[in-house]
């Protein structure tokens, strides 16, 4: 089935849903959808088409439902010890749990009231992009422990639109922040990947700070940009118009002299607007010495 007529969509009866997971703050990740057709050009998960048969390339062009998600999870559920009361479940880590096709199939909403329906006491957390997961505020509200990250790289929409193609725009993503915050839910904001030109341009470092604190958001999980080389490949193709001095600093940006420098602004707007920068640090990949 074509959805839009652009993304290939196809149902299928996943075998596991609850995934023991290395991430630094999650114990289990929860992904009710292989592919995103949200297609973001510098996504890490690009590489999940070798599972599908797909390529780096098609990433954004192909959503595998799970659609056994919520049934399976109650079942994987079982495993937890005390309930799991002193773990994460993250939703999602390979795909936006909330992309456009969540509307029809709502696999998301099913696997949260599958975590209520067990009495799941650990902490639910959750990261996307788009401003449907105000849909859900009623069973949000529900869970003891439980935390939503809107991932915000930009207050430009322009900017939002060239990277995040098919995403929500980011001034979307910032009322949702403002309309979680309203709602008594724990945010954050996922400044992930800080994009390269940020570092001689502080005055957009400091406008997107500001514009997260005004949304009523106090922590900030920052992640510099992941530039292996499958992921460097799919943005190249996917933007033959970069301008040469851009790619320069998509390139510089690599290396630890340019983490550093980074750091170091982050550290001084961190606590310009009274923020928490979740642990501790931003997370960044390897880099070019
Ligand atoms: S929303 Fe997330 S998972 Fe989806 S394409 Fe963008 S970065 Fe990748």
């Amino acid at each position: 089935m074509l959805y839009n007529n652009l993304v290939e969509i196809k149902e299928f009866e996943a075998k596991s849903i609850l995934t023991p997971c290395k991430l630094p703050d999650a114990d289990y990740v929860v992904n009710p959808y292989t592919g995103c057709a949200f297609g973001c050009t510098y996504c890490y998960t690009s590489f999940m088409g070798r599972y599908v048969g797909k390529s780096n390339s098609d990433w954004g062009n192909y959503v595998y439902v799970k659609a056994n998600a919520p049934q399976l999870l109650l079942k994987d559920l079982g495993k937890l010890k005390n309930k799991g009361r002193d773990k994460c479940i993250f939703f999602s880590s390979v795909t936006d749990p909330y992309q456009g096709l969540e509307a029809k199939y709502e696999l998301t909403k099913e696997c949260m009231e599958k975590l209520l329906e067990f009495g799941f006491r650990g902490k639910l957390s959750i990261l996307t992009k788009s401003q449907l997961v105000l849909r859900d505020l009623d069973i949000l509200k529900q869970f003891e422990n439980v935390e939503v990250g809107l991932t915000i790289t930009t207050t430009q929409d322009a900017i939002s639109r060239y990277f995040e193609k098919k995403a929500p725009n980011v001034s979307q993503r910032l009322d949702t922040l403002k309309k979680l915050n309203g709602n008594g839910i724990k945010t954050y904001a996922f400044v992930g990947p800080l994009l390269p030109h940020f570092v001689t341009e502080e005055h957009n470092l400091d406008e997107l700070f500001k514009t997260i604190a005004a949304t009523g958001t106090k922590e900030l999980y920052i992640e510099h940009i992941n530039l292996s080389a499958y992921i460097k490949e799919r943005l190249l193709k996917e933007m033959p118009e970069l301008q040469k001095d851009i790619i320069d600093k998509f390139y510089n940006s690599q290396h630890k002299e340019y983490r550093q420098e980074l750091d170091k602004l982050i550290k001084k707007l961190v606590n310009k607007y009274k923020l928490k920068l979740k642990l501790d640090s931003t997370l960044y990949h390897k880099e070019i010495s």
